[in-house]
């Protein structure tokens, strides 16, 4: 198993990526929903349990999903939800490369709210994101296979994604290219 592992520096934060193509078999995890109970997310967003669909559903139509952490050094734990938002932008590049459909970090961040708190269908079903751990794939075991751990404190954050598709290569120098373009892209969110 290959593991894309680079990092670059950027305004004083360094900013890594390490991920891989993995069967989506060695994340499944439905239990982990359950964990999912105790987020403020639970039940107000589509792209979150329950109304995520599992991984049984994703595995009719893919086989494979390319996995990864994004870390970022010397930033402060309030930057986390930038980082989510990073996952976000980056999938949704990363989809059309892998011709596949991606998972974020957290609650789909299409709108500001998503229209299921007011109990009204989704408003931009093609724009929807599922959560990573949302539809059962385990942080934790990724975690293990990547050998990085998963850790937020003030120094240091960290965040998973990933992207469903069929291929049975990925080209690492491409996958980095669009992290560090889409990176500098969305800086802003990591402004102070
Ligand atoms: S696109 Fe909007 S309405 Fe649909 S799941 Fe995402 S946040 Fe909710």
């Amino acid at each position: 198993m290959k593991i894309l592992n680079k990092s670059f520096y950027y305004k004083g934060l360094k900013i890594g990526f390490k991920g891989s193509l993995l069967k989506i078999d060695v994340l499944e995890d439905e239990k982990i929903r359950e964990k999912c109970k105790i987020c403020e997310n639970y039940g107000k967003n589509y792209s979150c349990p329950p109304y995520a669909p599992t991984t049984k559903f994703f595995k009719k139509k893919y086989k494979k999903i390319f996995a990864y952490i994004f870390h970022m050094k010397n930033g402060n734990v309030d930057k986390w939800e930038a980082l989510a938002r990073l996952v976000f932008e980056y999938g949704k590049k990363l989809e059309k490369v892998l011709d596949g459909e991606c998972l974020i970090a957290g609650n789909c961040k299409a709108c500001v709210r998503c229209s299921l708190e007011t109990g009204k269908p989704c408003i931009h079903p093609r724009k929807k994101r599922y959560s990573f751990t949302g539809v059962g794939l385990s942080s934790e075991k990724l975690s293990k296979i990547l050998n990085h751990k998963i850790v937020w404190n003030k120094k240091y954050l960290s965040v998973v994604g990933g992207c469903f598709t069929n291929k049975e290569k990925v080209n690492f120098k491409e996958i980095f290219d669009i992290f560090e373009f889409i990176f500098k892209n969305e800086a802003k969110f990591f402004k102070n």
